[in-house]
């Protein structure tokens, strides 16, 4: 599975990744808040401007 890091930041060294499985993908954070904020409302965090991905990794991660 590919590395994929939500807020366009650097993934951090091996063992310090914060990230999560969500729809079947392994999102990286950039930090705890970060995180926290996505678990809170992950649909909410996806649209925002701090998610710096593909347009068709952030569609396949939208609700249809
Ligand atoms: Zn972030």
């Amino acid at each position: 599975m590919a590395k994929i890091t939500i807020c366009g930041a650097p993934v951090l060294s091996r063992g310090k990744d914060k990230f999560l499985k969500y729809k079947g993908k392994k999102l990286f954070f950039c930090n705890d808040l970060c995180l926290k904020k996505f678990e809170e409302n992950p649909q909410e965090f996806i649209r925002s401007k701090h998610t710096q991905l593909d347009q068709k990794i952030i569609a396949s991660l939208l609700d249809p």
